[in-house]
């Protein structure tokens, strides 16, 4: 296997792309080497410029859930084309979207599709602080959403891989209405609403996937959402990973919460850039133009990416494929704890439905004190490892691993065959790191 024309394109790259990628976790820092071009990918399956193939566990950071290229996916996308790329003004794709997601969401009468899910989240915590008439947001460290100024304080995801605090170019004044909690324990919030009178709400990942792959303990949702209840505080849900991934009705469908504003991305543009926030009525309403919270956007709800977005929910809805990620999602994981053991390598593997993540450490992960704990160096030799062997996962020890409904049985021997012997290397590693 060689990555020769990677490397061209790489050293090309620099010219002009900021360290030849256009998002920091894509450029392969944590793992050590640089990043591999992709020329294509179909299926369960991405190639790289060299034509080397790999079991795609990246998958986009998740929005390709049905695999790459399904053919409906794409005829709806060809069918679309040929009426426009973008009117400036409503179509019907995005009224049959707006009613899909509405529809899966309990807590969601109305949404507003924007570009991504970084516009997503700073729009729905515009709009709480619109609704509550508050400013203060507390947010969860290692909990990722997105790259707006008031959010990049303990941020998991590619800020943890570089082991950033947060971002230069960010005003103290820009962080200062953020407040930082611990996942996974209500007392962090409760404190920060002992000592303040002016919080609007709470943010969080349902299930973290920017610090590696995170469970709320039993209860923790709902005992948070009842206690901002009784604070006239909101609970603002970033299903942006989770939302049609984890199930049809999001994390919030599994674990049995209702959010007050929910932000989604990913899956709904099925590759294409979409993001979108959503709440009750009362709450939409304070969105322009019915009420005072401004928030536009040029290409928001364009119809290509809507029509990519309906079509991958609609295949969704019919194959329902969440019972089928549980079981495989499983079966990885008795993968690389079996491996593991072989090999007397200490791991710790969490999952949720269709994410999956191994942590090189025997400390039980539960919040992002606990995820660092991980051995990002022994990380690194197993993600290369797996390339060699054909597997493409995120090159972070903390991001999720993505399931698509593309996976085969021939994928899941592949990948068994490749943990075994990045384990194996790991082991090696360890071994010589001790001597
Ligand atoms: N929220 C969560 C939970 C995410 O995982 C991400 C991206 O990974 C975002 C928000 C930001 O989304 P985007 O990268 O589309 O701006």
């Amino acid at each position: 296997m060689t990555f020769e024309k990677s490397e061209i394109l790489y050293n090309k790259g620099l010219v002009h792309l900021v360290g030849a990628v256009n998002s920091p976790v894509r450029a392969f820092q944590s793992v050590g080497g640089n990043p591999l071009f992709i020329k294509k990918a179909k299926g369960s399956k991405i190639k790289d410029v060299d034509g080397n193939s790999y079991v795609d566990y990246v998958l986009s950071y998740g929005p390709m859930i049905l695999g790459h290229r399904h053919k409906k996916v794409e005829k709806a996308i060809k069918k679309a084309l040929k009426n426009g790329y973008s009117f400036g003004a409503t179509s019907e794709g995005e009224l049959k979207l707006a009613k899909i997601i509405c529809k899966a969401f309990p807590g969601m009468d109305k949404v507003r599709f924007v570009n991504s899910g970084t516009e997503a989240v700073l729009s729905a915590i515009r709009l709480a602080r619109a609704y509550t008439g508050k400013n203060k947001i507390i947010k969860f460290s290692g909990c990722y959403h997105g790259h707006s100024d008031a959010l990049l304080v303990a941020a998991g995801s590619g800020l943890a891989t570089l082991s950033l605090p947060g971002s230069k170019g960010v005003p103290e004044k820009a962080v200062e209405n953020t407040l930082i909690a611990e996942y996974n324990n209500l007392e962090s919030v409760k404190k920060h609403f002992e000592d303040s009178d002016d919080i609007a709400g709470v943010i969080l990942e349902p299930v973290a996937g920017n610090m590696g792959v995170v469970v709320p303990q039993d209860g923790f949702l709902q005992e948070l959402k009842a206690y901002l209840e009784s604070k006239g505080a909101l609970l603002i849900v970033d299903e942006v990973m989770t939302g049609f991934r984890s199930k049809f009705g999001g994390a919030q469908e599994v674990l049995g919460v209702e959010a007050d504003i929910t932000c989604l991305g990913k899956v709904i543009g099925g590759g294409f850039p979409v993001g979108a926030y959503g709440a009750r009525n009362e709450i939409m309403e304070m969105v322009a133009p019915l009420g005072g919270m401004y928030q536009a956007g040029t290409l928001s709800g364009n119809p290509i990416a809507m029509a990519a977005g309906i079509s991958t929910l609609s295949q969704l809805k019919k194959e329902n494929p969440y019972k089928g990620f549980d079981i495989l999602a499983e079966k990885i994981e008795k993968i690389l704890l079996g491996a593991a053991k072989i090999h007397n390598v200490p791991l710790t593997v969490n999952r949720f439905g269709s994410m999956i993540n191994p942590f090189f450490t025997d400390v039980k992960v539960t919040d992002f004190p606990s995820a660092q704990t991980s051995d990002t160096e022994s990380f690194g030799v197993f993600f290369w490892e797996l390339i060699k062997q054909g597997l493409f996962i995120p090159p972070s020890q903390f991001e999720a691993w993505f399931l698509s409904t593309a996976l085969s049985e021939k994928d899941l021997e592949k990948t068994s065959k490749a943990i075994h012997k990045a384990m194996e290397k790991v082991a090696e590693f360890q071994k010589s790191k001790a001597e």
